[in-house]
C-alpha cells in the first residue's frame, strides 16, 4: 500500500493531516467500516479520496448532488487522478471516457448518482469493475427525520451487502439520533469504527451583535469586506430579494437565492458563486449542500438561525480552504420570539418540541455568552478548549453585571400581571409610564410599577432579551406575545440562585467598522495580480476559480513569494500536477518575469532534493560545454539524461557511462562525480 504522507503532498500538495484525518485515512485504507463525523469544511473528501489511491480496486463514491460530484471530479483531474462520474449531467464523451478508465484498470474513483442505486444492472456492473470500497459522502440523507433525506440512500445497505466490501460514511450531522440511523441502515447495525471530532476551526472568527439596525449592519460588514466572496443567510425569502438589492446599490456583487425560485434561476446562482471572484449571495438556508466553495471569506446571518447545529453547519461553510474567514449572526428579541413560535406552531410530537427548545437555547446560550464564543461551542459538542483569541468576546472582554435584582423586579411584573403581556407592555410599567393601557388595567398601582429606575427603557429591552435567551421567559403560544415565566426562572425568583448578564449590550456601543484585509498592505497588490491570473486561467479552462488553487494557496504564495518551481512546490495546495500545470506562470506574475523555459524533465524534479542536484549538474556542463579550456567541441547532455544522473546518482564513472555513453562521459563524467559525491 502506498504511503498516505507522501501522496498527501505528492498529489493534493498539503504537508499536514487536518486533525482527524490520519486516523480515519488509516481506518478507510487498511478496510475497515467507518463512520466519520466531521465538521463541514474539515476536509473529508481527502478521508475517502486518499484511501482510494492507496487500495487496488475501484472506490465507489455516492454523494446527494450532481454539482458536487462534477466539481470533485474536476478537481481530482486537476491533481492527476483518474476519476469519473455516472451522472444524468455527462456529456456521451464524459460518460465514454469513464468507461474506457474502467476497462482499462486506471479509473481510482467512480462517482454516482444515488438515483442509480435503483437500477438493476448497477451492483452486477460495479461488482464487474472491481469495486473494493463504498464510500458515502453525505451520510445522513439516510435520515428520514432529515429535511435531506433521499430515499435512494436506503439501497446503499443493500448494495454492501451485495459488493461485500468495507464502507466508509461521511457527514458533519453530529447528534446521536441521526449517527444511529446512519448505523442501522447503512451498517445493518452493527457499529462501526467511529470517529467524532475535530469541531474546531480555528479559521473561522466568530462573533454576534444584538440588531440594532439590521440593514445597516449587514451593510457595513459586507463594506469591510468589499470583493470577498461571502454569503448572507435571512430568515425569510422577501428579505433575501431587499438584502441583495440594498447591497447592489452600495456597489457590491450581489445576488438572491431561496428555495421559491425556479431551478433554473438558482442553478445560475450557483454557477456564478463557483466561479466569480467577490459575489455575494444573500440567502435563506436553501443555499447549503451544494456549496462548497472553499474560498467563502465570510458569512453572515442577518437573522438568528433555529439551532446551535444549524448556525454551526452555516458559519462552516466559510473559510474551508483553512484561511482566515468572518462570521457574524445578528439577533434581537424577534428572532428569539420567531424560533420559539415556530417550534411550538410545528407538527413534531412534544419530545421532539422539547429538544428543538433545547437547540435553540444553546444557540441563544452563545448569543449571550460572557466568555470565549469557541469554548461554549466546541462545549456543545463535547469538547474542551482554552480561549481562543479568535471570537468578538476574546477580542473585546463583555462588561457584565449582577443582573439577579432587576430580573427579579421583571419577573415580580410578569406574575403579578397574570402571566399575559409583552416586553413593551411590562416595561411601561416597570419604568413607570402610564400608558392608556396602564391605566385602563390599573397596572400602575401595582407594587412594581416605577420600581425599575436603573434602566431606560432599551436597557429594560436589554435585559428582556437577555432573559428570554437564558429561557427564563418564553412567549406564550396561545396567548400571542405574552410572556410565561419558565421553571429555570424559579431559583432566581425565590432567592436561591443568582444571574449574571452582559452590561455592554444594554448601552447601544457604535463601531466603526474595520476593513479587513487578507494579507498585508504591502502583499495586497501581489494578491490581486495572482488573483487575476487565476481568474484568467479558470475563464480559460472553465472552472471555478478554486479548482485552479484556493485563496489559501495565493496567500500563502504571497507572502512568501516563492523565487523558484522549488519553493513554488512547498506552497500548500501545489501538487505535483498542479505545479507541472500552473506553477511556471504563477512564479512569472511573483517574480515579474517571463516563465524560465524549465524543462519538463527537470519540473518533474521540483521540491526535491533531486531538483537542485539537476541545477548545479547543470551548471557545472555550462561550465564545461567546450572542455576545461573552453575550446573544445560543443557537447552538453540532455534534460532527462541531467534528472536520470540527479534521481539516480551513479555512485561511480562507470554508472555515469551507462547513463551518458562514453563521449559525454569523458568530458564531464569527473566533475559530475564531484558533485553527486558532494550531495552525499
Ligand atoms: P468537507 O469536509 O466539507 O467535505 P472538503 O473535503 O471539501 O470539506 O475540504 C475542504 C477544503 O479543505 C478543501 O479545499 C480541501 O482541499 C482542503 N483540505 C482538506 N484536507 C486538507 C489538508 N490536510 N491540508 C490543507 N487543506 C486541506
Ligand atoms: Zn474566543
Amino acid at each position: 500500500m502506498q504511503d498516505a504522507q507522501a501522496l498527501l503532498s505528492s498529489v493534493f500538495g498539503f504537508s499536514a493531516f487536518r486533525p482527524g484525518q490520519a486516523e480515519i485515512v488509516e481506518a478507510v485504507a487498511s478496510g475497515r467500516n467507518v463512520l466519520a463525523i466531521m465538521p463541514t469544511g474539515g476536509g473529508k473528501s481527502l478521508c475517502f479520496q486518499l484511501p482510494a489511491l492507496m487500495r487496488a480496486g475501484v472506490t465507489v463514491v455516492i454523494s446527494p448532488l450532481i454539482a458536487l460530484m462534477r466539481d470533485q471530479v474536476r478537481g481530482l483531474h486537476e491533481a492527476g487522478v483518474v476519476a469519473g462520474a455516472l451522472t444524468s449531467g455527462n456529456t456521451a464523451e464524459e460518460t465514454d471516457a469513464v468507461w474506457a478508465a474502467l476497462d482499462d484498470g486506471s479509473l481510482k474513483l467512480l462517482y454516482i448518482a444515488p438515483e442509480r442505486l435503483a437500477s438493476s444492472g448497477t451492483e452486477r456492473m460495479l461488482r464487474r469493475a472491481g469495486v473494493s470500497l463504498i464510500a458515502v459522502d453525505e451520510a445522513h440523507c439516510v435520515s428520514q427525520w432529515g429535511h435531506d433525506f433521499r430515499p435512494d440512500y436506503l439501497r446503499i445497505g443493500e448494495l454492501r451487502r451485495g459488493l461485500d466490501v468495507p464502507l466508509a460514511a461521511f457527514t458533519a450531522t453530529a447528534d446521536a439520533e441521526t449517527r444511529e440511523e446512519i448505523v442501522a441502515r447503512l451498517f445493518d447495525g452493527q457499529q462501526p469504527e467511529t470517529f467524532l471530532r475535530g469541531f474546531d476551526r480555528p479559521n473561522l472568527a466568530l462573533a454576534f451583535e444584538v440588531k440594532q439596525n439590521p440593514r445597516a449592519q449587514i451593510l457595513s460588514y459586507a463594506a469591510a469586506r468589499k470583493g470577498q466572496s461571502g454569503i448572507v443567510y435571512c430568515g425569510t425569502r422577501a428579505k433575501t430579494e431587499t438584502l441583495a438589492t440594498a447591497l447592489r446599490e452600495a456597489g457590491h456583487s450581489a445576488c438572491h437565492y431561496h428555495g421559491g425560485m425556479e431551478a433554473e434561476e438558482r442553478r445560475i446562482v450557483e454557477g456564478r458563486f463557483a466561479t466569480e471572484d467577490g459575489l455575494i449571495v444573500v440567502a435563506t438556508i436553501a443555499f447549503g449542500m451544494g456549496v462548497d466553495k472553499p474560498d467563502i471569506r465570510w458569512v453572515a446571518h442577518a437573522d438568528l438561525p433555529k439551532s446551535i447545529e444549524g448556525y454551526y453547519q452555516e458559519i462552516g461553510r466559510a473559510g474551508r480552504d483553512g484561511a482566515p474567514a468572518d462570521t457574524m449572526t445578528l439577533f434581537g428579541p424577534d428572532d428569539i420570539r420567531f424560533r420559539r413560535a415556530q417550534i411550538d406552531e410545528g407538527l413534531a410530537p412534544p419530545e421532539r418540541k422539547a429538544a428543538d427548545h433545547a437547540r435553540l437555547n444553546a444557540l441563544l446560550g452563545l448569543a449571550e455568552a460572557l466568555g470565549c464564543r469557541r469554548q461554549v461551542l466546541l462545549g456543545y459538542f463535547g469538547e474542551a478548549a482554552a480561549p481562543c483569541g479568535n471570537c468578538d468576546l476574546c477580542q473585546t472582554p463583555p462588561e457584565t453585571f449582577d443582573a439577579t435584582t432587576p430580573v427579579r423586579k421583571a419577573l415580580s411584573a410578569i406574575l403579578r400581571t397574570g402571566e399575559s403581556f409583552g416586553a413593551g407592555h411590562l416595561i411601561d410599567i416597570l419604568t413607570g409610564d402610564v400608558t392608556d393601557k396602564v391605566r385602563e388595567r390599573g397596572h400602575d398601582a401595582l407594587p412594581t410599577f416605577g420600581v425599575g429606575t436603573e434602566f431606560d427603557k432599551r436597557g429594560w429591552q436589554a435585559v428582556f432579551r437577555q432573559m428570554a435567551a437564558h429561557d427564563l421567559v418564553r412567549p406564550d403560544p396561545a396567548r400571542h406575545g405574552a410572556l410565561r415565566m419558565t421553571d429555570a426562572a424559579r431559583p432566581i425568583l425565590r432567592g436561591e440562585a443568582g444571574i449574571t448578564l452582559r452590561q455592554d449590550t444594554i448601552k447601544a456601543a457604535p463601531r466603526r467598522p474595520q476593513v479587513k484585509m487578507l494579507v498585508s498592505e504591502e502583499d495586497a497588490p501581489l494578491l490581486s495580480a495572482l488573483k487575476a491570473k487565476r481568474r484568467a486561467l479558470a475563464e480559460a479552462a472553465r472552472v471555478p476559480a478554486y479548482v485552479i488553487f484556493t485563496d489559501r494557496t495565493l496567500i500563502e504564495m504571497a507572502e512568501t513569494r516563492p523565487m523558484d518551481l522549488d519553493q513554488m512546490a512547498r506552497i500548500t495546495g501545489v501538487g505535483a500536477a498542479k505545479l507541472e500545470r500552473y506553477g511556471a506562470q504563477f512564479l512569472a506574475v511573483i517574480t515579474g518575469e517571463r516563465p524560465d523555459d524549465l524543462h519538463p524533465a527537470r519540473r518533474k524534479l521540483a521540491g526535491r532534493d533531486a531538483g537542485s542536484l539537476y541545477d548545479r549538474l547543470l551548471a557545472v556542463q555550462a561550465d564545461l560545454a567546450r572542455g576545461d579550456d573552453g575550446t573544445g567541441k560543443h557537447v552538453t547532455c540532455s534534460s532527462s539524461q541531467l534528472a536520470k544522473l540527479a534521481a539516480t546518482r551513479p555512485a561511480d564513472l562507470s554508472g555515469i557511462v551507462r547513463l551518458l555513453g562514453d563521449r559525454r562521459a569523458e568530458r564531464f563524467g569527473d566533475a559530475f562525480l564531484a558533485v553527486l559525491r558532494a550531495a552525499g
